[in-house]
């Protein structure tokens, strides 16, 4: 049985005036002298949310579900840093093998998506679910924005990670082998990908899990997508009006928007995409292109930065960062780098053994259909 403990608390150390009074430079010499010195047994990953300047150290960049499968087929350093969120450090935890250590340089990047869905509320909804419809129906599938605790509860009964990259290949696959498809915690990429598939609101439950099902049964039988209620802080903002007010100061201009937008803004968009998608698309377009963009602002600057032949701006005028990404900053990760140097290392992610063991179920599960996919 998953282990059901609710998140552990993750209580991040004040950082001493010699990392926190340091100055940028100051900070960036010091890493790279770490990194220097680790050399090969280190591995520093970046998520594409992360500032500029993090950037700037990670041997590789890219998406959870890009450098999930990096942490997987990287098997070599002993110490990996990752840049990016709670989650998707124990993901990174999971994958890579016994020798290998993950930190998270500032404990308090967490998710709030991802804190939407607790492992005991799980367990709960799962159990009023299979009150009314046989377990052997249902397809648990969870989106990598979750605990290792969520995605091991998935793995042990039957279902796989996805991603925003994948969800249309694992909703399929879940298809194929129930009726029912519980998807946690993200309802807006659930909607949009069964929207994507031919499926209507008419298939689509909302699930609260704060709320009751009692009086539900009968309307949740008919349903085939039961969406867990929770979202992106960050990409719940963009609204129609944000894409109407880009459209007409660039009548031209090509509106790209990310999943976890909601569906009102998906379906006049031009282009929907995950964030690795997002970034394809706008390297293929011509010089002079215009691209308004809904995703992570930190991104959407970069892209900006790199692809300067073209204009690229954010379609929300006011700033909209993912505030626990960028927690992660040059005093966390030199700290995090001289933990390791001194032979003390700090905030290492680590997931014990049975909740490993099925997270890596429902991750590997995931990899395995999206290989299958591509190859088809
Ligand atoms: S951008 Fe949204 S989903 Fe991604 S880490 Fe931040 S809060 Fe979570």
């Amino acid at each position: 049985m998953t282990n059901v403990s609710s998140t552990p608390l993750r209580i991040q150390v004040p950082l001493s005036d010699h990392y926190s009074r340091a100055s940028d430079e100051e900070l960036k010499l010091r890493i790279q002298k770490s990194i220097d010195n680790l050399r090969d047994d280190l591995v520093i990953l970046g998520h594409h949310y992360q500032r500029d300047e993090i950037i700037e150290f990670a041997d590789l960049r890219g998406d959870s579900y890009k450098l999930a499968q990096f942490a997987a087929n990287n098997t070599q350093a002993s110490h990996v840093i990752f840049c990016g969120v709670h989650f998707m450090a124990e993901s990174a935890d999971v994958l890579t093998n016994e020798e290998q250590h993950v930190y998270l340089p500032d404990l308090n990047a967490g998710c709030s998506m991802a804190d939407m869905a607790t492992i005991l509320q799980v367990n709960d909804a799962w159990q009023s679910f299979c009150e009314f419809i046989d377990e052997d129906l249902i397809v648990p599938i969870t989106y990598m924005n979750s605990s290792a605790a969520i995605k091991a509860f998935v793995g042990e009964h039957g279902g796989a990670v996805c991603t925003s990259s994948n969800a249309q290949a694992i909703i399929e696959w879940g298809l194929a082998k129930g009726k029912y498809i519980l998807f946690i915690p993200d309802q807006h990429l659930g909607r949009n990908t069964a929207y994507q598939m031919g499926f209507t609101s008419e298939d689509c439950y909302l699930y609260d899990p704060r709320g009751s099902i009692a009086n539900d049964s009968q309307a949740i039988s008919s349903k085939t997508f039961w969406l867990w209620k929770g979202h992106c802080s960050v990409h719940q903002r963009f609204s129609p009006q944000h894409v109407a007010d880009f459209r007409e100061e660039h009548p031209n201009g090509i509106v790209v928007v990310h999943p976890e937008t909601r569906n009102e803004v998906v379906s006049i968009a031009d282009v929907v995409g995950s964030t690795e998608r997002i970034i394809d698309f706008v390297e293929s377009c011509p010089p002079g292109s215009e691209i308004g963009i809904a995703t992570e602002v930190h991104l959407v600057q970069r892209l900006a930065k790199e692809n300067s032949d073209k204009t690229i701006i954010s379609l929300d005028p006011l700033y909209c960062p993912c505030s626990t990404m960028f927690r992660i900053d040059l005093p966390h990760l030199s700290w995090c780098l001289d933990k390791i140097e001194d032979g003390e290392p700090v905030n290492e992610i680590s997931v014990d053994f049975e909740t490993r063991h099925w997270a890596r179920t429902s991750l590997q599960r995931m990899l395995d259909i999206t290989d299958l996919k591509t190859r088809d």
